[in-house]
């Protein structure tokens, strides 16, 4: 079972010595995460939890605030955009129901963290981020950490990535009324969507699963996210 590997005893034991097994001053901030924050509001996917475990949340959080990187919080990551919480992380990482071999969208790269706790699961990922200065600044990270099956692009992820499609999983990490359309073309069939869906302050995290033509949707948490941009631009004018 993969909560074997963190023994808070061992963890705290090793961290204090600077064992080369717990490699970064985290260790024991990731480990208390995952069962105070996500074991315990239910997350048990082995896969997500053995993910969160790895993946060095502080590396995506501006070095000022490294301190609260495992804190119970969405926190600011510059460009008035936020990482999101460890817990929401991981109840959408579960929802989207991904195998080795899945091939994942994600809209919104943010600071990358949630683009590499899929990367540690899924084949591939492709991830689109609307602001230029994030993109870079995440797939600089994610380069120095070693990924090598994630695709990015700068642009509006609500027009989806029609090169790449269909995905065996689409996350959109910003809010919306509904369901840009675009991405529910993209999904290939059982596959699944979890998005933020509602106003423009609280939201509701529903996962859309496709069946053929069929998609059904189920609730899964209330949420807070940032909006997704760019989809309700007024019409283009002539000059
Ligand atoms: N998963 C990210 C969340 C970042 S917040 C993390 O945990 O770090 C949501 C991100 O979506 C922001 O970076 C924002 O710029 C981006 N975003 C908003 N609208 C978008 C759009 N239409 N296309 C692509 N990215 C968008």
């Amino acid at each position: 079972m993969a909560g074997d590997q963190y023994d808070p005893t061992t963890a705290q034991i090793k961290f204090e010595v600077g064992s080369l097994l717990y490699s970064d001053a985290f260790a024991a901030a990731r480990h208390d995460m995952i069962e105070q924050q996500i074991r315990r509001r239910g997350v048990d996917d082995p896969r997500v939890l053995a993910a969160m475990a790895r993946v060095p949340r502080h590396r995506f959080v501006p070095t000022r605030r490294q301190k609260l990187a495992y804190e119970d919080v969405a926190l600011p990551i510059g460009s008035r955009q936020t990482i999101s919480q460890p817990y929401m992380v991981a109840a959408m990482t579960e929802a989207l129901q991904l195998h080795s071999n899945s091939r994942v969208l994600e809209v919104g790269t943010g600071s990358g963290y949630q683009t590499a706790i899929l990367a540690e699961i899924a084949a591939h990922v492709y991830t689109i981020e609307v602001i230029a200065k994030l993109s870079e600044r995440a797939r600089e990270v994610l380069a120095s950490l070693g990924y090598e099956n994630i695709g990015f692009r700068i642009g509006d992820g609500a027009l989806g990535w029609p090169e790449e499609a269909p995905f065996d999983a689409i996350l959109v990490t910003a809010a919306a009324h509904q369901v840009p359309t675009g991405l529910l073309d993209q999904m290939a069939d059982d596959a699944s969507l979890v998005m933020p869906v509602g106003g423009r302050f609280m939201q509701d995290l529903h996962r859309f699963k496709r069946t053929g033509n069929e998609i059904e949707s189920t609730f899964i948490t209330r949420c807070r996210f940032v909006p997704l941009v760019g989809r309700e631009r007024t019409p283009e004018r002539p000059n």
